[in-house]
Protein backbone atom coordinates (compact mmCIF):
# COMPACT_ATOMS: atom_id res chain seq x y z
CA UNK A 1 0.00 0.00 0.00
CA UNK A 2 1.12 3.69 -1.03
CA UNK A 3 3.38 5.33 1.74
CA UNK A 4 3.68 2.44 3.99
CA UNK A 5 7.86 2.05 3.78
CA UNK A 6 7.95 5.72 4.57
CA UNK A 7 4.94 5.79 7.13
CA UNK A 8 7.01 3.47 8.79
CA UNK A 9 10.12 4.95 8.90
CA UNK A 10 8.63 7.99 10.00
CA UNK A 11 6.81 6.64 12.60
CA UNK A 12 10.16 4.03 14.01
CA UNK A 13 12.52 7.04 13.93
CA UNK A 14 10.17 9.30 15.77
CA UNK A 15 9.03 6.69 18.33
CA UNK A 16 12.73 6.01 18.83
CA UNK A 17 13.69 9.63 19.53
CA UNK A 18 10.57 10.20 21.73
CA UNK A 19 11.85 6.99 23.73
CA UNK A 20 15.38 8.62 24.37
CA UNK A 21 13.63 11.71 25.68
CA UNK A 22 11.60 9.83 28.07
CA UNK A 23 8.56 8.64 26.02
CA UNK A 24 7.81 12.30 25.17
CA UNK A 25 5.23 12.16 22.20
CA UNK A 26 7.09 14.23 19.34
CA UNK A 27 4.48 14.70 16.81
CA UNK A 28 0.73 13.82 16.12
CA UNK A 29 1.99 12.76 12.30
CA UNK A 30 -1.69 12.50 11.29
CA UNK A 31 -3.90 14.66 10.21
CA UNK A 32 -5.69 16.11 12.67
CA UNK A 33 -9.46 17.28 11.52
CA UNK A 34 -12.55 19.02 13.55
CA UNK A 35 -15.57 17.80 11.95
CA UNK A 36 -18.95 19.70 12.51
CA UNK A 37 -22.45 17.51 11.77
CA UNK A 38 -25.46 19.83 11.65
CA UNK A 39 -27.69 17.07 11.35
CA UNK A 40 -31.55 17.90 10.08
CA UNK A 41 -30.63 21.58 11.48
CA UNK A 42 -30.37 25.19 10.52
CA UNK A 43 -31.28 27.22 7.50
CA UNK A 44 -30.20 29.71 4.81
CA UNK A 45 -29.59 32.46 6.84
CA UNK A 46 -28.34 30.71 9.92
CA UNK A 47 -25.63 29.05 7.32
CA UNK A 48 -24.86 32.65 6.16
CA UNK A 49 -24.13 34.00 9.66
CA UNK A 50 -22.43 30.43 10.14
CA UNK A 51 -19.80 30.98 7.68
CA UNK A 52 -19.30 34.79 7.94
CA UNK A 53 -18.31 34.33 11.93
CA UNK A 54 -16.59 31.46 11.50
CA UNK A 55 -12.77 31.20 11.44
CA UNK A 56 -10.29 28.89 9.63
CA UNK A 57 -7.16 27.76 10.62
CA UNK A 58 -3.88 26.55 8.39
CA UNK A 59 -3.02 23.66 11.02
CA UNK A 60 -6.32 21.84 11.10
CA UNK A 61 -8.63 20.31 8.55
CA UNK A 62 -11.98 21.84 9.32
CA UNK A 63 -15.05 20.24 7.65
CA UNK A 64 -18.74 21.45 8.06
CA UNK A 65 -21.59 18.79 7.18
CA UNK A 66 -25.05 20.62 6.67
CA UNK A 67 -28.15 19.36 5.55
CA UNK A 68 -28.34 18.98 2.09
CA UNK A 69 -29.94 21.88 0.85
CA UNK A 70 -27.69 23.82 2.96
CA UNK A 71 -24.44 22.50 0.68
CA UNK A 72 -24.44 24.86 -2.48
CA UNK A 73 -25.10 28.40 -0.27
CA UNK A 74 -22.32 26.92 1.73
CA UNK A 75 -20.14 26.02 -1.46
CA UNK A 76 -20.81 29.66 -2.23
CA UNK A 77 -20.56 31.53 1.12
CA UNK A 78 -17.07 29.66 1.39
CA UNK A 79 -15.58 30.89 -1.38
CA UNK A 80 -17.06 34.13 -0.97
CA UNK A 81 -15.01 34.71 2.45
CA UNK A 82 -12.00 32.65 1.07
CA UNK A 83 -11.97 30.57 4.26
CA UNK A 84 -10.21 27.32 3.99
CA UNK A 85 -13.37 24.68 5.50
CA UNK A 86 -14.17 21.62 3.32
CA UNK A 87 -18.15 20.49 2.80
CA UNK A 88 -18.81 17.12 3.76
CA UNK A 89 -22.68 15.64 3.06
CA UNK A 90 -23.95 13.45 6.49
CA UNK A 91 -24.60 10.37 3.94
CA UNK A 92 -24.14 9.14 0.43
CA UNK A 93 -25.98 6.48 -1.78
CA UNK A 94 -23.43 3.19 -2.77
CA UNK A 95 -24.74 3.36 -6.50
CA UNK A 96 -24.23 6.17 -9.38
CA UNK A 97 -27.40 6.84 -9.63
CA UNK A 98 -30.88 5.83 -10.95
CA UNK A 99 -34.15 4.83 -8.88
CA UNK A 100 -33.77 5.69 -5.62
CA UNK A 101 -36.14 7.95 -4.32
CA UNK A 102 -34.22 10.46 -1.65
CA UNK A 103 -30.88 9.39 -2.42
CA UNK A 104 -28.25 11.53 -2.99
CA UNK A 105 -25.01 10.18 -4.69
CA UNK A 106 -21.66 10.75 -4.74
CA UNK A 107 -21.31 13.08 -7.29
CA UNK A 108 -24.14 15.07 -6.41
CA UNK A 109 -22.52 15.85 -3.37
CA UNK A 110 -19.43 16.61 -5.27
CA UNK A 111 -21.00 18.97 -7.47
CA UNK A 112 -22.46 20.45 -4.55
CA UNK A 113 -18.62 21.16 -3.02
CA UNK A 114 -18.14 18.54 -1.09
CA UNK A 115 -14.88 16.19 -0.23
CA UNK A 116 -16.02 14.44 2.32
CA UNK A 117 -19.13 12.35 3.65
CA UNK A 118 -19.93 10.75 6.73
CA UNK A 119 -20.90 7.10 6.57
CA UNK A 120 -22.92 4.52 9.22
CA UNK A 121 -23.56 7.71 11.89
CA UNK A 122 -25.24 5.74 14.59
CA UNK A 123 -28.52 7.67 14.28
CA UNK A 124 -28.61 6.17 10.83
CA UNK A 125 -27.46 2.65 11.63
CA UNK A 126 -30.73 3.29 14.00
CA UNK A 127 -33.55 5.18 12.36
CA UNK A 128 -32.58 3.75 8.46
CA UNK A 129 -31.72 0.52 9.27
CA UNK A 130 -28.39 1.09 7.95
CA UNK A 131 -26.24 -2.41 8.27
CA UNK A 132 -22.40 -2.98 8.32
CA UNK A 133 -22.99 -4.18 4.19
CA UNK A 134 -25.06 -0.85 3.61
CA UNK A 135 -22.12 0.79 5.23
CA UNK A 136 -19.53 -1.05 3.13
CA UNK A 137 -20.92 -0.80 0.26
CA UNK A 138 -21.25 3.06 0.77
CA UNK A 139 -17.59 3.44 1.80
CA UNK A 140 -16.21 1.93 -1.17
CA UNK A 141 -18.74 4.13 -3.59
CA UNK A 142 -17.06 7.40 -1.74
CA UNK A 143 -13.93 6.11 -1.97
CA UNK A 144 -14.30 4.88 -5.53
CA UNK A 145 -15.64 8.11 -6.59
CA UNK A 146 -12.79 10.58 -4.69
CA UNK A 147 -14.66 11.22 -1.60
CA UNK A 148 -13.16 11.10 1.95
CA UNK A 149 -15.44 8.82 3.89
CA UNK A 150 -15.52 10.08 7.79
CA UNK A 151 -16.69 5.97 9.28
CA UNK A 152 -18.82 6.33 12.89
CA UNK A 153 -18.66 3.21 14.71
CA UNK A 154 -19.41 3.11 18.38
CA UNK A 155 -21.31 0.86 20.89
CA UNK A 156 -24.59 1.44 22.45
CA UNK A 157 -25.09 1.87 26.28
CA UNK A 158 -25.85 -1.84 26.92
CA UNK A 159 -23.32 -3.41 24.89
CA UNK A 160 -21.02 -1.27 27.26
CA UNK A 161 -22.80 -2.74 30.47
CA UNK A 162 -21.89 -5.96 28.88
CA UNK A 163 -18.57 -5.69 28.26
CA UNK A 164 -18.99 -5.50 24.44
CA UNK A 165 -17.36 -2.42 23.21
CA UNK A 166 -14.38 -4.21 21.83
CA UNK A 167 -16.19 -6.41 19.97
CA UNK A 168 -18.69 -4.15 18.81
CA UNK A 169 -15.97 -1.95 17.49
CA UNK A 170 -14.08 -4.75 15.89
CA UNK A 171 -17.27 -6.06 14.06
CA UNK A 172 -18.00 -2.88 12.52
CA UNK A 173 -14.87 -2.30 11.45
CA UNK A 174 -13.95 -5.41 9.91
CA UNK A 175 -17.66 -4.56 7.98
CA UNK A 176 -17.19 -1.24 7.01
CA UNK A 177 -13.68 -1.69 5.47
CA UNK A 178 -14.21 -5.23 3.79
CA UNK A 179 -11.72 -5.60 0.66
CA UNK A 180 -11.04 -1.68 0.93
CA UNK A 181 -8.00 -1.93 -0.80
CA UNK A 182 -6.75 2.24 0.25
CA UNK A 183 -5.84 4.48 3.17
CA UNK A 184 -8.38 7.12 1.88
CA UNK A 185 -10.82 7.56 5.00
CA UNK A 186 -10.81 8.29 8.32
CA UNK A 187 -12.68 6.95 11.72
CA UNK A 188 -14.75 8.68 13.78
CA UNK A 189 -15.35 6.58 17.25
CA UNK A 190 -18.98 7.53 18.79
CA UNK A 191 -19.91 6.25 21.72
CA UNK A 192 -24.11 6.05 21.04
CA UNK A 193 -24.07 6.76 24.62
CA UNK A 194 -22.56 9.80 24.42
CA UNK A 195 -23.91 11.12 21.54
CA UNK A 196 -26.08 14.13 22.15
CA UNK A 197 -26.48 13.57 26.20
CA UNK A 198 -23.84 16.17 27.29
CA UNK A 199 -22.14 12.85 28.31
CA UNK A 200 -19.06 12.26 26.95
CA UNK A 201 -16.40 9.59 27.28
CA UNK A 202 -13.70 10.48 29.66
CA UNK A 203 -10.34 11.11 26.87
CA UNK A 204 -8.84 8.30 29.28
CA UNK A 205 -11.73 5.87 27.70
CA UNK A 206 -11.71 7.28 24.44
CA UNK A 207 -7.86 6.56 23.66
CA UNK A 208 -7.92 3.08 25.08
CA UNK A 209 -10.56 2.56 22.26
CA UNK A 210 -8.51 4.78 20.00
CA UNK A 211 -6.09 2.54 20.39
CA UNK A 212 -7.73 -0.49 20.18
CA UNK A 213 -9.40 0.70 17.29
CA UNK A 214 -6.04 1.59 15.62
CA UNK A 215 -5.24 -2.22 16.25
CA UNK A 216 -7.84 -3.78 14.62
CA UNK A 217 -7.42 -1.24 11.23
CA UNK A 218 -3.74 -2.56 11.78
CA UNK A 219 -4.85 -6.58 11.74
CA UNK A 220 -6.81 -5.13 8.44
CA UNK A 221 -4.82 -3.02 6.27
CA UNK A 222 -1.00 -3.36 8.14
CA UNK A 223 1.29 -0.25 8.57
CA UNK A 224 -1.24 1.95 7.07
CA UNK A 225 -3.34 1.97 10.16
CA UNK A 226 -0.65 4.25 11.75
CA UNK A 227 -1.77 7.10 8.65
CA UNK A 228 -5.26 6.46 9.62
CA UNK A 229 -7.09 9.58 11.68
CA UNK A 230 -9.28 8.64 14.20
CA UNK A 231 -11.72 11.22 15.22
CA UNK A 232 -13.58 11.07 18.70
CA UNK A 233 -17.45 12.36 18.64
CA UNK A 234 -19.99 12.42 21.73
CA UNK A 235 -20.68 15.68 23.23
CA UNK A 236 -17.74 17.29 22.40
CA UNK A 237 -17.66 21.11 23.37
CA UNK A 238 -15.57 24.03 23.56
CA UNK A 239 -14.82 23.10 27.06
CA UNK A 240 -13.34 19.35 27.09
CA UNK A 241 -12.15 19.65 23.02
CA UNK A 242 -8.35 20.34 24.39
CA UNK A 243 -8.57 17.22 27.09
CA UNK A 244 -9.33 15.10 23.69
CA UNK A 245 -6.40 16.83 21.57
CA UNK A 246 -4.00 15.57 24.20
CA UNK A 247 -4.53 11.99 23.86
CA UNK A 248 -2.18 10.01 21.51
CA UNK A 249 -4.39 8.40 19.57
CA UNK A 250 -6.99 10.78 19.14
CA UNK A 251 -6.56 12.60 15.72
CA UNK A 252 -9.34 15.26 16.41
CA UNK A 253 -13.44 15.35 16.42
CA UNK A 254 -16.62 14.47 15.08
CA UNK A 255 -18.89 17.68 16.53
CA UNK A 256 -22.57 17.66 16.78
CA UNK A 257 -24.57 20.01 19.10
CA UNK A 258 -21.73 22.42 19.58
CA UNK A 259 -20.75 22.77 15.65
CA UNK A 260 -24.22 24.46 15.05
CA UNK A 261 -23.36 27.71 16.03
CA UNK A 262 -19.97 29.18 15.14
CA UNK A 263 -18.62 30.55 18.64
CA UNK A 264 -18.78 27.23 20.13
CA UNK A 265 -17.05 25.27 16.88
CA UNK A 266 -14.98 28.10 16.57
CA UNK A 267 -13.25 27.85 20.03
CA UNK A 268 -13.15 23.89 19.49
CA UNK A 269 -10.78 24.54 16.04
CA UNK A 270 -8.53 27.05 18.16
CA UNK A 271 -8.33 24.06 20.87
CA UNK A 272 -7.16 21.97 18.09
CA UNK A 273 -5.08 24.37 16.45
CA UNK A 274 -3.55 25.52 19.68
CA UNK A 275 -2.25 21.90 20.42
CA UNK A 276 -0.37 21.63 17.13
CA UNK A 277 1.00 24.69 17.46
CA UNK A 278 2.41 23.38 20.57
CA UNK A 279 3.52 20.17 19.36
C1 LIG B 1 -22.77 13.43 16.43
O1 LIG B 1 -23.95 13.48 16.14
O2 LIG B 1 -21.99 12.90 15.65
C2 LIG B 1 -22.36 13.99 17.72
C3 LIG B 1 -21.17 13.70 18.13
O3 LIG B 1 -23.27 14.78 18.38
P1 LIG B 1 -23.00 15.60 19.76
O4 LIG B 1 -21.68 16.30 19.61
O5 LIG B 1 -24.15 16.55 19.84
O6 LIG B 1 -22.98 14.62 20.86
Amino acid sequence: MEHSIENYIKNLVRDTIGQALGGLQLQKDRQTYVVGNWKMNNNFSGTAEFFQEINSSNNVSVVVCPPTHLLYPAQLLIKQQKKSIALGGQNVHWADRGAYTGETSTSMLQEMGCEYVIIGHSERRQYAGENDEMINMKVKQAIKSGLTPIVCIGETLEEKNLLQTEQVLKTQLFGALKEIDSSQFIIAYEPVWAIGTGQSASPELAQQSHAYIRSVITQIMGQDADTISILYGGSVNEKNAADFYAMEDIDGVLVGGASLKAKPFDEIIAAFAKGEQNL
